[in-house]
C-alpha cells in the first residue's frame, strides 16, 4: 500500500468519547470509524488485522477437526420461542419484523440454528461425534456499548457447537477445544490466562474463559499459582483456593469462553439421533465462543506506548513500513523508496510506502501511531552511504543497512 494513494486520515488529538486506550488509538489510527452507538466500520488497515486474526482462527479451528458453515444472521423467532429464548435472552435480542409479520431476531450467538440443522439431518451414532464452527457477524442490544469494539453491538465472533453420544465423547471435544484454544491465543501473542467459569459443584454445568489480562479489563479473576487455579471472580466463594491456598487477583478482558451445554438444547427443540443400540437419545452439546473483534483492542491494551500501537509480528497489518525522507515529488529518496518498496513485495513482504509530501515529523508520528514493527527510512545521508536505516518499533537501536544486502538481512531477522 502507497500513502500517496490512500486517503490515510489519522487523529494527533485523543477523541473526546473514547475512555479506553485502545479505543482512542484505533480511532487515531483510522482503523475503524463510528456509525452510530456500538456499530463500527472498519476501515482497510484496520480490516488487515481484523483479517489476520479471523485467519489463524481459521487454521486452528481447521486443524482440531472442526468443520466451518456459514448460517443466516438472521434468526425466525420460532426457534427462540422453543428454547424459551425469546423471552429469556431479554432486550440484549434485537427483533424485527417482516412483510408477512412473521417474527425473527438478529442472532446474538446459534444454538438453536445449529440445533435445528443436527435434529433434521443428523440421524444416527455414525454421524457424530461433530463440531461445527461459523466466523460471523452478531448482534447483541448492549445495555451500555463502549470502548469501542471491546464492548460493540454488532460484532465478529467465531462460535462452534459440538454435539456427543455420550459425556466421554464431549469432555473429549472439550479438551481438544481447549487445547486449540491454548494455541490460538499464543499464536495471536496475546498475554492470557485459562480461567474456571463454572462454580465446580459436581454434576454443575462446565465452563471455561479465556482472559487476555490487562488492568483495563471488565473482569476479576482470582488465582492462586500453587494449586494451578483460577477463576472468575463471580465464581470464587470464600477468600482462597479450593485447597486453601492464598488467592491473588488481576483484570482480564473476555476474549473466549468454552461450555458444556449438557442436552439443555437438544431436549428443548427435540433433536434425537440413535445410538449404536438402537435407542433415541439427546445428544450433549459443547459451544465455543471467541470474541475476534474483541482481540484486536485487547491486543493494543496489551501492546501500545504513548507514541502508538506496536503491532505483534502475527498482527501487524504490515510487516514494513518504509519511510521516505522526500522533500518533492521527484527527490531521489522517493525513488529509491519505491524500488525498494517493490523489490521487497516481490519478496512476499507486506509493506507500507509512506511516499506522501510531508514532514518527516509527520510521517515517524504516523508510522509510530499505527505501530507496523519494522520501520526503513530512506533519507539523503542514506543515499550517500548506500544505505538504509532500519529500526524496529518496540526498540531504540537503529542499524544502517547496505542497500544490496536489505533482503538478506530482513530474511535472517525473520528466522
Ligand atoms: P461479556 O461477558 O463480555 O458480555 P459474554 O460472556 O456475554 O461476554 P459470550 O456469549 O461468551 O459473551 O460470547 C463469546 C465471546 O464473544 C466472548 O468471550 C467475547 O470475547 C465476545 N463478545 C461478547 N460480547 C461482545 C461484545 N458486545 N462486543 C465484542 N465482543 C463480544
Ligand atoms: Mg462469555
Amino acid at each position: 500500500m502507497q500513502l500517496s494513494e490512500y486517503p490515510l486520515i489519522t487523529y494527533k488529538e485523543t477523541p473526546v468519547d473514547a475512555e479506553l486506550t485502545s479505543h482512542q488509538l484505533m480511532l487515531r489510527a483510522g482503523l475503524i470509524k463510528k456509525l452510530a452507538s456500538g456499530l463500527f466500520s472498519w476501515m482497510p488497515i484496520g480490516l488487515k488485522v481484523l483479517r489476520k486474526i479471523e485467519h489463524i482462527v481459521r487454521e486452528e479451528m481447521d486443524r482440531s477437526g472442526a468443520y466451518e458453515v456459514s448460517m443466516p444472521a438472521i434468526q425466525p423467532a420460532d426457534l427462540w420461542q422453543e428454547t424459551g429464548r425469546w423471552e429469556a435472552y431479554g432486550n440484549l435480542l434485537l427483533k424485527m419484523e417482516d412483510r408477512q409479520g412473521r417474527l425473527f431476531c438478529f442472532g446474538p450467538t446459534h444454538e438453536e440454528v445449529i440445533t435445528d440443522i443436527v435434529r433434521n439431518e443428523l440421524k444416527t451414532y455414525r454421524q457424530m461425534p461433530v463440531n461445527f464452527y461459523q466466523i460471523q457477524t452478531k448482534f447483541r442490544d448492549e445495555i451500555r456499548p463502549r470502548f469501542g469494539v471491546m464492548r460493540a453491538r454488532e460484532f465478529l465472533m467465531k462460535d462452534a457447537y459440538s454435539f456427543h453420544l455420550d459425556q466421554p465423547s464431549l469432555d473429549l471435544e472439550y479438551e481438544n477445544m481447549g487445547a486449540t484454544y491454548n494455541t490460538i491465543f499464543t499464536r495471536l501473542g496475546l498475554d492470557f490466562r485459562k480461567v474456571r467459569a463454572d462454580s465446580g459443584e459436581i454434576g454443575g454445568s462446565v465452563s471455561h474463559e479465556y482472559h487476555v489480562l490487562a488492568d483495563s479489563g471488565e473482569d476479576e479473576i482470582g488465582y492462586c499459582d500453587e494449586e494451578d487455579y483460577a477463576a472468575n471472580v463471580e465464581m470464587i466463594e470464600g477468600n482462597t483456593a479450593p485447597n486453601g491456598g492464598k488467592l491473588s487477583f488481576t483484570r482480564g478482558i473476555e476474549v473466549g469462553h468454552i461450555f458444556q451445554l449438557g442436552d439443555k438444547y437438544s431436549k428443548s427443540m427435540n433433536c434425537t439421533v440413535l445410538n449404536d443400540k438402537g435407542d433415541s437419545i439427546y445428544p450433549l452439546m459443547g459451544c465455543y465462543g471467541i470474541g475476534i473483534s474483541r482481540i484486536m483492542a485487547s491486543s493494543i491494551e496489551q501492546n501500545h506506548d504513548e507514541s502508538g500501537i506496536i503491532w505483534p509480528e502475527p498482527l501487524a497489518p504490515f510487516q514494513i513500513i518504509i519511510v521516505a525522507l522526500n522533500k518533492n515529488t521527484e527527490d531521489t529518496t522517493l525513488t529509491k523508496s519505491r524500488k525498494i518498496y517493490h523489490q521487497l513485495k516481490e519478496s512476499g513482504y507486506e509493506v507500507l510506502l509512506d511516499d506522501r509530501n510531508e514532514r518527516a515529523g509527520v510521517k515517524f508520528a504516523d508510522a509510530d501511531l499505527l505501530g507496523i514493527p519494522k520501520r526503513l527510512i530512506v533519507s539523503e545521508r542514506g543515499l550517500d552511504n548506500q544505505t538504509i536505516e532500519l529500526n524496529f518499533r518496540d526498540e531504540k537501536n537503529k542499524i544502517d543497512v547496505p542497500f544490496e544486502q536489505l533482503v538478506d538481512y530482513l530474511e535472517k531477522l525473520d528466522v
